[in-house]
């Protein structure tokens, strides 16, 4: 009789979208990226995808693009997993950090490995490892993408990504400090291009909740390759769970209880494995940096229908 305690997945949607709309609004959109202060604090959308087009319902602005910006380090992460397995975990480690995502104080502590590949020193090292294994990586990155979505729209905004490279001062003392210890093998200027390029990605909820399938789909993308084998996809699900949410994964389990990502552009992702994959989009951040009406609406969600994973 379990279908009666749970509300409907699509139609528990739109009454949690307007409940968090009408609320008062908190949080402050991401400026240190001068492309992303310009987005209007008042967006807000979010699209459920269920598993084998068992339905789908979209709210508010699910149909708008936005910049995906961390989000992407779950497609980088995906694909170095696809062509390097377990060797991957030489170079970077699947350890929640508990401090900020752009923190340099671990990385002295533990000899440049970064704690994992979801904080900005781990995906630097991402990029890095991508781009001694193809040609051209952006390009490569690219194709998986929409490749996963089934969509060649999705593309890498060049504003953001100029916008971020002009002021990413962290980001470069990050990737500088890794190379010092020997974990950054190829150009670091091409490295850090690739990282800016990959966070500028831009996808709309509807687009975002699509391409994250495949982790509830065991590995597996819409036309049933593999793209991971199904203990990969659950690897990348448990970092997801335990490391997508900067120092507020703990927070993020405890309140929604489903793996996810967020980015500072206002974006979440969350799988519910074998069952959904659910995005939502509003810029204004709290200040561990995740969206205050994301984090809302998902918990929301998750309590609505049962859904989480605990
Ligand atoms: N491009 C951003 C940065 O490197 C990504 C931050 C994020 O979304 O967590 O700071």
């Amino acid at each position: 009789m379990m279908y009666l305690r749970r509300m409907s997945y699509t139609s528990s949607l739109l009454p949690i979208y307007n409940q968090i709309a009408a609320q008062q609004a908190s949080g402050k959109v991401a400026d240190y990226i001068p492309e992303l202060a310009k987005i209007s604090p008042d967006k807000f959308g979010a699209h459920l995808e269920m598993l084998n087009g068992s339905g789908s319902q979209s709210v508010g602005d699910s149909h708008e693009k936005f910049s995906i910006q961390s989000i992407a380090k779950v497609f980088s992460l995906s694909l170095a997993y696809q062509l390097l397995d377990g060797k991957l975990w030489e170079r970077v480690d699947v350890e929640p950090s508990g401090t900020p995502f752009n923190s340099l104080i671990q990385l002295e502590l533990e000899n440049g490995l970064p704690r994992n590949p979801f904080i900005n020193a781990g995906a630097i090292v991402i990029c890095d490892i991508l781009s001694g294994l193809l040609d051209n990586p952006a390009e490569a990155m690219l194709r998986f993408i929409r490749d996963l979505s089934g969509n060649d729209s999705i593309c890498y905004n060049i504003r953001v990504a100029a916008s971020e490279r002009g002021e990413g001062y962290r980001n470069l003392a990050l990737a500088n400090f890794i190379r010092s210890y020997g974990n950054i093998e190829n150009d670091l200027d091409q490295v850090l291009d690739f990282y800016f390029l990959l966070c500028s990605v831009e996808m709309n909820c509807v687009e975002l909740a699509q391409s994250m399938l495949y982790l509830a789909r065991g590995g597996k993308n819409h036309l049933g390759q593999t793209i991971l084998t199904p203990s990969q996809a659950k690897r990348i699900n448990a970092i997801m769970l335990t490391c997508g949410f900067y120092d507020e994964a703990g927070e993020f389990a405890y309140r929604v209880g489903l793996p996810g990502k967020s980015g500072v552009g206002g974006g979440i992702v969350a799988v519910k494995p074998e069952e959904y994959a659910i995005a939502v989009w509003s810029p204004l951040l709290n200040e561990k940096g995740n969206s205050c009406r994301g984090m809302a609406f998902l918990e929301e969600f998750t309590s609505v229908t049962k859904s989480s994973i605990f």
